[in-house]
């Protein structure tokens, strides 16, 4: 990294903690609480032109890089916020903006970029298929200048607080295809004005907005097709190593956040006449979770440095990914154990953030399909599926 990158990032992650200390843990402890969803904070993001660094200076945003994306979303994270909205206002837009239509980009990507619209809905997951996303079965069927839609999709987060959503549906029977990549599609869905959409929110263990959602001939005009119908699943596969390496920033912002926490109160927490963290016991688990972390954000920056030279980064982004969130759940354990019963304290903000790192060995992709990748597609050892 040249000092002129280095200075702009410290630049850049100084600026969004900054901004972050009008939102502190009390802010996201409230919402998480209520279930809410951070408004004001995506807001203020928005309009300081944060959630549009990945969208290219001719559509108004910033063009830079996955590398400062991920800066921006880490920071989020380590000062206690929950960065996942802004993951998403940033990162949907890229299947549009790789392989939309110049129409499409024309639309939608100027006001995604001011924060007009919001685009933070990526509707992929169904509950019969789960992980094999080639085996959807949300059929898109072309009539005349629409596409008429019917199914059921699962944990679609943010479908309540978003004007667009990105779709993946299935366009060809699977049956009649010999390439099972093939045959899926993606559009863009307008959530202000859509017919035949059913939206039920789930209660899950973190506060998320996640969604059942039930399509009932719902209907989208056929120039919301994302490129060329059938391509859908190559273009969502496209996304995936941004997605990855903007998730390692997050788990190695919560990382952070768990380890400075937990120095602090073990610094601080006497019992039997002494700190609590002067006893190897109290001290090791944290200093060997510090340790993986750094070893982790060393992964992730070398994903992303690969990614914004446009070179193959699956290996080193699929890595990362694997890496941060492993390191972040053993920072979140040596944090609750240092913590003891009062971590269990709903206004000590451990239990909440536990819950929410949780997450990343799952999802968006859980850490075995990643191992599968590096055994199968790195190593070169035999396929399991
Ligand atoms: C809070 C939350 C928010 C989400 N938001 C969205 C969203 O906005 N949009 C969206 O499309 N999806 C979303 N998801 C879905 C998420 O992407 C899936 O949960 C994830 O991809 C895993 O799929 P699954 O839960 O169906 O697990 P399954 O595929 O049923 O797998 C269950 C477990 O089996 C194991 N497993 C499965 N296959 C293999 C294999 N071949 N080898 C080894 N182990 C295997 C894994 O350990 C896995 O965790 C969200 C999920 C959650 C929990």
């Amino acid at each position: 990294m040249t000092t002129e990158t280095a200075d702009q990032l410290a630049t850049i992650r100084a600026a969004v903690r900054d901004v972050c200390k009008d939102f502190p843990s009390s802010y996201w402890r409230a919402l998480d609480e209520h279930r809410e969803y951070p408004t004001e904070f995506v807001n203020k993001l928005t309009e300081l032109g944060w959630l549009s660094v990945l969208i290219p200076e001719m559509y108004g945003g910033s063009g830079l890089g996955i590398t400062e994306a991920g800066a921006i979303l880490e920071e989020i994270n380590r000062t206690g916020g929950n960065s996942a909205a802004c993951h998403a206002q940033m990162y949907t837009m890229g299947i549009v903006l790789r392989h939309g239509s110049d129409e499409l980009k024309q639309r939608y990507l100027p006001d995604v970029a001011s924060g007009k619209l919001r685009l933070q809905a990526f509707g992929v997951t169904e509950p019969d298929a789960g992980s094999e996303t080639t085996k959807i079965r949300t059929m898109a069927v072309r009539k005349g200048d629409k596409y008429v839609v019917n199914g059921q999709k699962m944990f679609i987060s943010r479908v309540e607080h978003s004007d667009l959503m990105v779709l993946l549906a299935r366009t060809t029977p699977y049956d009649e295809l010999e390439d099972k990549t093939q045959g899926l599609s993606a559009f863009v869905v307008d959530l202000r004005t859509v017919k035949g959409l059913t939206v039920r929110p789930l209660k899950l263990m973190l506060n998320h907005h996640s969604t059942a959602l039930f399509f009932d001939d719902m209907e989208i005009p056929a120039e919301n097709l994302i490129g060329e119908e059938g391509k859908g699943f190559r273009y969502v596969i496209d996304s995936w190593n941004a997605e990855r390496i903007l998730i390692a920033g997050e788990a190695l912002g919560d990382g952070a956040w768990f380890i400075e926490k937990a120095s602090k109160y073990a610094s601080e927490r006497v019992v039997f006449g002494k700190p609590i963290g002067s006893n190897q016991g109290v001290q090791f688990p944290i200093a060997l979770a510090h340790a993986h972390l750094e070893a982790a954000r060393m992964m992730r920056d070398q994903a992303a440095a690969k990614f914004d030279r446009e070179e193959n980064c699956g290996a080193e982004a699929n890595m990362s990914k694997l890496l941060a969130a492993d390191a972040s759940w053993e920072a979140a354990n040596a944090c609750l154990n240092t913590y003891g019963g009062a971590g269990f304290d709903v206004e000590a903000d451990v239990e909440r953030k536990f819950r929410e790192t949780r997450l990343w060995s799952i999802a968006p992709i859980n850490n075995n399909l990643v191992l599968a990748y590096v055994g199968q597609r790195v190593l070169g050892m035999p396929r399991s599926y």
